[in-house]
């Protein structure tokens, strides 16, 4: 079981937010598909006797692509892969990018699940952050999903942000309710170096929001969604019954990935590698024959901190089993003190050998993966 991932690095616009790596030239577009599609075919040996189960397309915007450049890349993969007949094909779509006409023809081709990046149902919201679209736009593009024959689509949104009241907050998880969509992702604000929210933070424009009310919006959030029959999987993930995304579960179940395009990540069991974040160095790469990727050996270390960041994320959690069979003792040993101290707190559960995060727990996530994990 593996999965492949493409990056799409073309925005039409960058939202004030993002820190993901992204051009809003368009003018190298048909080189770098052109060099997207000759490293999928080059690495193949990379998952030759693999079955490819979820195949994800981020960025980026992917949905700025042609019909024709998304057909070539999705054939370019079944042509150099195994790629499973019920494999998870998800894309990661704007809703200005988005009619009736091509979300038919997107799942003519084979997507089968769509990511929309709605981010709030606040018009304010919308503006403060730069996006593109406007609340009716993403109404609507969800309605047309559905109509086009997506039964498995998720929604993005963002809390935490500067100003944004409970009762702001509380709107926007109750029409993503009502929309009734399989899937909701939200994330907190995250301040990153580089974009305009930081500069802004730091010039005093903007203000973070205090932590309490973060909190409460965390919990409107579970509360509301759980009311509505949504499973609490991973932190900031939250599906109806077994909608799970496979693609990110296969992430945090430490499966093998193959990422293709400037910035993916590829892991391999062993080791990571990551293409270098930068579109006329990755096509001299690929175009020249030159080095486009760095690769880095994982390290006892490196793979226990690992297990621990993508294992208790999740409601799978991690086997206590497998730390002891898989990690030499001094690190089943931190395990098993750092279990005990927050088994002790209330924050963690520990349940058939599995740890897993504590509704309490999920509050200090970070904190918690922090101790667990091993610094030298
Ligand atoms: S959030 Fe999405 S659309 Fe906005 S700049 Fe980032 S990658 Fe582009």
């Amino acid at each position: 079981m593996a999965g492949i991932y493409i990056h799409i690095p073309f925005c039409r616009k960058r939202c004030h937010y993002c820190d993901f790596f992204k051009s809003t030239d368009f003018g190298l577009k048909n080189r770098l598909l052109a060099s997207l599609n000759h490293e999928i075919e080059i690495r193949s040996s990379e998952l030759s006797s693999e079955e490819i189960n979820t195949i994800y397309l981020g960025g980026g915007t992917p949905s700025t692509l042609l019909l024709g450049e998304l057909k070539e890349l999705l054939e370019t993969i079944r042509q150099n892969y195994l790629v499973s007949p019920d494999a998870e094909i998800t894309m990661e779509a704007n809703p200005d990018d988005l009619n009736q006409s091509i979300l038919s023809a997107w799942k003519e081709i084979g997507f089968n699940r769509l990511s929309i990046g709605i981010q709030s149902f606040s018009e304010t919201d919308l503006k403060l952050m730069n996006r593109r679209h406007g609340v009716m736009q993403a109404i609507q593009s969800i309605k047309w999903a559905k109509n086009a024959g997506f039964s498995n689509l998720s929604i993005d949104l963002i809390y935490g942000l500067p100003n944004q009241t409970i009762q702001e907050w509380e709107r926007n998880v109750r029409i993503a309710v009502e929309l009734d969509v399989q899937h909701i992702s939200a994330y907190h604000l995250t301040y990153h170096e580089g974009t305009v929210f930081y500069d802004q933070l730091k010039k005093g424009i903007l203000k973070e929001l205090p932590d309490e009310l973060s909190v409460q919006q965390f919990e409107i959030l579970i509360r509301i969604l759980k009311e509505a029959g949504f499973e609490h999987y991973e932190i900031s993930n939250f599906c109806k019954a077994g909608m799970y995304s496979r693609h990110n579960s296969s992430y945090w179940k430490g499966r093998k990935y193959l990422g293709f395009g400037p910035s993916a990540h590829s892991f391999d069991l062993n080791s990571r590698r990551w293409n270098v974040s930068s579109i006329p160095s990755y096509l001299n790469g690929l175009e020249n024959g030159e080095t486009y990727s760095e690769t880095e050996i994982l390290s006892e270390q490196d793979r226990y901190n690992d297990s621990i960041i993508t294992g208790l994320r999740t409601i799978w959690g991690i086997r206590e089993e497998y730390i002891r069979s898989r990690f030499s003792e001094p690190y089943f040993a931190h395990f098993q003190n750092t279990k005990d101290k927050y088994l002790q707190a209330g924050n963690i559960s520990y349940l058939s050998g599995t740890v897993s995060l504590s509704q309490s727990g999920l509050f200090i996530s970070d904190h918690i993966m922090e101790d667990f994990m091993v610094v030298k």
